[in-house]
């Protein structure tokens, strides 16, 4: 471990603000104390397991989707795993089983298949299936598992009534990036097709996708949703955000490396859009830049590009106060969450490092990528 200032950061790099992920958490742990849920880390949108000593005594675990995911939460945070996939293997189930608290099949036919061998692996496992409300509004359709043809979760026309008996409780995820206007809608059609399973549940769980840590996410209208199913139904609640846990927490630190003039002024950056955020061009998003405008906003204009070969490798057009030069730090904000988990050596080029400013100010690089990474991933 390194400890270095704003200056000495390497670039690009990754800061986490350990102040910014405990401003979340507190208000996570206000929304636990209330209304009597339990909240679990998604690894899938968060999973910088260096921070994870901050972050355990505020949530109850961790929600996974596979052996390697288990196997981190496991390792890294302790607590309860819990374990969804969409589809479980033969040769992984034993160990998921071994290592997880609750696991939630897909379908009844893979309930059927793999929960008796992996109640006897351990008896302790919670059996849950994963159900399809069959409506959501999520913004997206690459981000709604309750569209058209979705594998995600069984409808009600498929539920398979046998099985109630061995279920302990019954998962949904129908949210992204949402109020808890939309959970309330997705909750009534929750209800409204599985509602006369709940009283054999002992817990449900509503996903991930609650824009919790948004300024003007309403969480009075959350405590109130969770406080009157718990009433109703006497069951755990669990919830099991990614995105609002690293929601606003860090940056990536990166740096000018070149300025390419062809009919405007394009920046070349030491990081890249694809293979470093790539939700900015999956999703896509506009990322914030610090100290930076729309186009046009500011003085100075330029198109913010990546360092690698593929030519829409491209953040954005920005505007700044004063003239972009080699050297100069550009700093992407809000780039805690859905980017380590999904980078990619693309290109060869260098994974941004990782650092953390810890409470009392100082930074430290918990990890620095280099050419062994890029290596061996590719044989
Ligand atoms: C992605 C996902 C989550 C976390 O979603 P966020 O939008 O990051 O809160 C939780 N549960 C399941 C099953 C998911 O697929």
């Amino acid at each position: 471990m390194n400890i270095v200032t704003d200056t000495t950061l390497p670039s690009p790099c990754w800061l986490l603000e350990e102040s910014l992920l405990i401003k979340n958490l507190e208000l996570i742990k206000t929304i636990k104390e209330q209304s009597g849920a339990k909240v679990l880390l998604a690894l899938k949108g968060y999973a910088l397991w260096k921070s994870f000593d901050t972050i355990k005594p505020y949530l109850n675990g961790c929600c996974t989707s596979g052996l390697n995911e288990a196997k981190l939460a496991h390792e890294t945070f302790g607590k309860e795993v819990h374990t969804y996939s969409p589809a479980f293997k033969e040769e992984e189930i034993e160990e998921i089983a071994k290592l997880s608290h609750h696991l939630v099949f897909n379908t009844p036919a893979q309930f059927k298949y793999f929960s008796k061998k992996a109640k006897e692996i351990n008896p302790g496992l919670s059996l849950g299936l994963r159900v399809n409300p069959e409506y959501s509004e999520a913004p997206k359709e690459i981000y709604n598992p309750c569209g058209i043809n979705s594998r995600l979760g069984t409808t009600l026309e498929n539920f398979d009534d046998t099985l109630i008996e061995e279920l302990d409780g019954l998962h949904f995820h129908a949210l992204c990036e949402q109020d808890s206007n939309a959970l309330e809608d997705v909750l009534n059609n929750f209800e409204d097709k599985f509602g006369k399973y709940i009283p054999n549940m002992k817990w449900i769980n509503f996903g991930g996708g609650h824009h919790i840590t948004r300024k003007g996410y309403d969480v009075e209208k959350l405590i109130q949703l969770i406080q009157n199913f718990k009433t109703k139904y006497n069951v755990e609640v669990y919830l099991e955000p990614g995105e609002a846990i690293g929601w606003q927490t860090g940056t990536l630190v990166t740096t000018v490396l070149d300025i390419v003039y062809n009919g405007i002024n394009i920046a070349i950056l030491d990081t890249s859009a694809e293979a470093h955020m790539p939700d900015t061009i999956i999703m896509p998003y506009r990322a914030e830049v610090r100290d930076a405008g729309k186009a046009g906003e500011k003085a100075y204009t330029y198109r913010l590009a990546g360092n690698t070969c593929l030519a829409g490798d491209i953040m954005g057009d920005y505007s700044f106060d004063k003239p972009l030069q080699p050297e100069d730090r550009v700093i992407f904000e809000d780039q805690m969450h859905y980017t380590m988990v999904k980078a990619t050596t693309f290109n060869g080029i260098k994974l941004p490092s990782i650092a953390i400013r810890r409470l009392d100010g100082h930074i430290e690089v918990i990890r620095e990528f280099g050419y062994k990474d890029f290596k061996e991933r590719l044989s």
